[in-house]
């Protein structure tokens, strides 16, 4: 497989004013749910397009281009396509956008996000400079691509150890995966099983319902690779279920359990947990009269109650948050200010479980029923090609493949079971 990377540029050699400017996001969230926040300093970044003359420099460059003159014949991420694939593939665009990212505080370097190539160096600069902004850049590192061999991981398990090679585990890349977060993902797997198999126990994996992880290992398994493999949230079919706010909720007491989190960890999420189910007792049980909430709807937006109601009634409703509604229900508010620790984070993970409860066991109900409808024939049923609600790369497998039945088209690499759940969905239509 091959991947690769854009060109970084002097910032002082760039024209600031003709671009536009891009903030960061405000609403930070941290990975960890043990750490204090640590607000970085936030650097802008800026936005500017190619256009007509950039491409004709990059396409006259092409027979240069290892990914075009043959050199290279990998297969790269779809979704980070280089910007000469990017010409050849969407002939009819005028324009592509380009992102500057500071690499750092403490240096003028920036990775500029969307010109990933592998074409010569005075090619990948001179069309640079075609575009306005860039008029007069100086680079500090071309783009470049590399190319790779990985192991098919339909030869592992899912603790990622060898079918054919006791204790031995691969993880990262080298399974076809590209990526970070992939390459972590399995490495943490393949490190707890190791470590299971030196010293006794039984094998650790995560389900597809459990974990990013779990859809992560289990893709790779069952259906190979053939194309560097990047964990999407559309890849799982639980992705209400998978949320970022319960992470610690579905993990912790797996690693608990398996000695990798401490004591003052566990007994965290145990509080955590405590709290998140008393307020949403609270919520359940609390009754609301009418008379006393009324304006205090009128005033965030939302109808008036004609009579009664409970309190997570009105959770329900799109206007209404823990946080608004708190300040006009003394006991609700009472309840709230008793919490000392990670205050914003248990009132999230409430307020997500009131709020998508629907969603939640929706969810559940399509998750049985797609094992039951596993072996449907869908042949000749489908015009692929118009099914916008298909991603591109589902439409292009589907139609190469024309699966028998609903049960080969889950199997087809490329294929998600949310795919398969648009099928079904039409099917049911
Ligand atoms: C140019 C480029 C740009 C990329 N950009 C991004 C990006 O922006 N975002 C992103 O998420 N991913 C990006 N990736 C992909 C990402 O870097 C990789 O998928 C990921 O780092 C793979 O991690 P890994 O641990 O599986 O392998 P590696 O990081 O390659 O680690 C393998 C290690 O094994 C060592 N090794 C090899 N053979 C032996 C041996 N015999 N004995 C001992 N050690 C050995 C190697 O030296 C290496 O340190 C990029 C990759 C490239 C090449």
């Amino acid at each position: 497989m091959k991947t690769g990377t854009p060109v970084r540029i002097d910032g002082r050699s760039v024209h600031y004013d003709l671009m536009e400017t891009q903030d960061g996001e405000n609403d930070f969230h941290r990975f960890s749910f043990m750490s204090e926040p640590r607000k970085l300093k936030q650097l802008q970044c800026w936005t500017c397009f190619t256009n007509e003359e950039v491409h004709e420099i990059l396409r006259k460059g092409l027979p240069d281009s290892p990914l075009f003159n043959g050199q290279i014949q990998s297969i790269g991420p779809r979704y980070c396509p280089s910007i000469e694939t990017k010409i050849v593939t969407f002939p009819d665009k005028p324009q592509h956008q380009l992102f500057l990212e500071p690499e750092g505080e403490t240096t003028q370097e920036l990775y500029l996000n969307g010109f990933s190539s592998s074409l010569p160096m005075d090619i990948q600069l001179a069309a640079l400079k075609k575009v306005p902004a860039f008029k007069d850049l100086v680079v500090y590192r071309p783009g470049y691509a590399i190319e790779y061999d990985y192991f098919d991981p339909t030869q592992l398990k899912h603790t990622l150890e060898s079918k054919i090679i006791k204790n031995l585990f691969l993880a990262g890349q080298v399974n076809g995966t590209t990526g970070y977060e992939e390459a972590g993902g399995q490495g943490i797997i393949a490190g707890i099983n190791a470590h299971i198999n030196c010293h006794g126990g039984e094998p650790f994996t995560l389900g597809r319902d459990e974990a990013y992880i779990g859809v992560l290992i289990d893709d790779l398994v069952t259906k190979g690779v053939d194309e560097p493999y990047r964990m999407f949230t559309s890849r799982a079919e639980y992705r209400i279920l998978l949320r970022q706010d319960d992470a610690d909720m579905r993990l912790t007491e797996r690693a608990y359990k398996l000695g990798l989190v401490k004591q003052d960890r566990y007994e965290h999420l145990c509080s955590k947990r405590e709290t998140v189910s008393r307020i949403i007792d609270f919520a359940k049980t609390f009754s609301i009269k009418a008379a006393l909430i009324n304006d205090a709807l009128e005033s965030l937006g939302t109808a008036r109650l004609t009579h009664g109601c409970k309190l997570i009634d009105l959770l329900n409703r799109p206007q209404i948050t823990i946080e608004n509604i708190a300040g006009h229900i003394p006991a609700f508010k009472a309840l709230l200010d008793q919490i000392t620790d990670r205050k914003e984070e248990v009132i999230e993970a409430a307020e997500v479980l009131i709020k998508y409860q629907g969603y939640i066991d929706r969810e559940r109900m399509i998750a049985d029923k797609i094992h039951r409808l596993e072996a449907i024939r869908i042949k000749g049923k489908f015009d692929y090609n118009s099914l916008n609600s298909l991603s591109t790369e589902a439409r292009q497998k589907l139609m190469k493949i024309d699966p028998e039945t609903l049960a080969q088209a889950s199997r087809i690499p490329g294929i998600s079971p949310s795919d398969i759940n648009v099928l079904l969905v039409l099917l049911g239509r």
